[in-house]
């Protein structure tokens, strides 16, 4: 028996991501693992006194852009700022690797969200990918999706059609690739341009390796406005036919005349959950973000622009300004990212309480001028939502932020505080709050006090601690 834990938190608000009721108790951590919850005697070689403070499951991310950020900034100030300990990357159809042909300035939309210049699509292979995150961890976990649009651009001379079968077996190899080297399953942004032209028929077959792999099927919809119910039914059918897990990304709808139908969603969802695995993931914002384009702007009621390249002086301000002050269209712009004003806040309320929907940022962490949801979405949840809302109660709160996202993504061993688990922990103030705003973007949340990643401390007293201990993960529930 040891006679002395690593790191002992004592006189903790235990909230353990079950949705069980919070109670008292210590954490010992030895190695990187929980080693025991309740009254810890023995001393720790560190100790912190966590009164008055609560201590639950590191926060998963379930929905992130983050494939470069945790080789550029590994440190991942954004996330481990808001207590995220575990990263889902490579969402929307979109995903550093593989990049066998490289790619080369300009990079098509909307992989520049990922990096406009190119350099960073320097993975051949995802396994290359990999094994570098390897070499060189970040501070947070990852669990690392394939995106579908990467795989059409570099095997497909021109994406405005469907693929022929050899293409399609072409990808197949590299969704394969991707599973062997440790992906958790494959992301679709039918959407965007590179996958719109794609049936379903396409992606199925394009996704085949996933039901022998155990993989998991994340999709950025091809509709979240006027046809977001077909869009619904498309991704089920993948799922189904498939026989793989569904995510259905960042659910929204978009538009005024679809205001309210989130009413109409949810139970469609809710039917279908009966007779497959579905989930869902939801940022706390009444406005979307993502890359410029006219045809967005024009659902939206006020846009505001994130990067621009050919105009980075137009940052931060909103269209109707821009075309003002300096007489600069859409068009003009490009490429560029925006933040589309364009949802009901009812429905967000409505989407966010949904028993089943996951807390995902949909951070976008190399805009100038970011979504707020980047550095604040977990704190809004805690703080704006279940606190001063009263939305739901803290304790569902942190379970749609870690429990049940371990469970979705089948990620064993993580999301719950219980003893043989991995130590991922975040200890926070319960006067938690969100400072980013969209004036001010970049800001680090108030009342994340402590964060733990597999046992070590990433974040105390307001940065970044540089220890960069995270791990892969990967799926192990079928
Ligand atoms: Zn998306």
């Amino acid at each position: 028996m040891t006679d002395q834990f690593d790191l002992v938190i004592r006189n903790a608000t235990v909230i353990d991501g079950t949705r069980a009721p919070r109670f008292q108790a210590d954490i010992a951590i030895n190695a990187a693992k929980i080693a025991r919850i309740g009254k810890v005697k023995q001393k720790g070689k560190r100790e912190i006194d966590a009164a008055g403070k609560i201590a639950a499951p590191g926060f998963i991310d379930a929905h992130t852009h983050d494939d470069r950020l945790m080789l550029s900034s590994p440190e991942m100030a954004p996330k481990v700022s808001q207590g995220v300990t575990t990263v889902v990357a490579g969402n929307c159809g979109i995903s550093l690797a593989p990049a066998p042909k490289g790619m080369r300035p300009p990079v098509p939309v909307p992989m520049d969200l990922l990096d406009d210049e190119g350099g960073w699509f320097r993975f051949e292979t995802f396994k290359k990918y990999v094994q570098t995150l390897k070499r060189k961890p970040a501070a947070t976990n990852c669990a690392l999706l394939v995106g579908h649009s990467m795989l059409r651009v570099q095997t497909m001379d021109d994406t405005s059609r469907m693929a022929t079968r050899a293409e399609i077996k072409k990808m197949q190899d590299m969704v394969d690739e991707a599973m062997r080297a440790g992906a958790i399953g494959v992301s679709t942004g039918l959407y965007y341009e590179p996958a719109r032209a794609a049936p379903a028929a396409e992606v199925i077959e394009i996704c085949r390796p996933l039901a022998e792999h155990g993989g998991i099927y994340c999709t950025h919809m091809r509709d979240e406005g006027d046809r977001v119910v077909e869009s619904l039914e498309e991704s089920f059918r993948t799922g189904r036919e498939l026989g793989v897990p569904v995510v259905i990304s960042h659910h929204k709808v978009v538009g005024k005349s679809n205001h309210g139908r989130s009413a109409e969603t949810l139970p469609i969802i809710q039917r279908a959950m009966r007779s497959q695995k579905i989930g869902l993931d939801c940022y706390p914002y009444d406005a979307s973000s993502t890359i410029l384009s006219a045809s967005r702007a024009a659902n939206a009621t006020k846009v505001l622009v994130t990067w621009s390249r050919p105009h980075p002086e137009v940052v931060g301000m909103e269209l109707g300004e821009i075309k003002k002050n300096f007489g600069l269209s859409v068009y003009e712009l490009l490429p560029a990212g925006a933040i589309y004003f364009s949802m009901d806040e009812n429905d967000v309320q409505r989407i966010l309480a949904f028993e089943q929907t996951m807390i995902g940022s949909d951070g976008l962490p190399h805009d100038t001028a970011p979504h707020p949801r980047l550095w604040g979405t977990f704190p809004r949840v805690l703080g704006h939502y279940s606190r001063d809302l009263n939305l739901f109660p803290l304790e569902t709160a942190v379970h749609k932020m870690t429990g049940l996202t371990a469970k979705t993504f089948g990620l064993a061993d993580r999301g719950v505080l219980k003893p043989g688990y991995a130590a991922d922990i975040t200890i926070f103030d319960p006067k938690v709050d969100e400072t980013a705003t969209f004036a001010k973007p970049i800001q680090a949340a108030k009342g994340i006090e402590t964060v733990i990643v597999n046992g070590k401390i990433v974040w105390r007293e307001g940065k970044p601690t540089g220890a960069r201990p995270g791990q892969i993960l990967q799926r192990s529930a079928r």
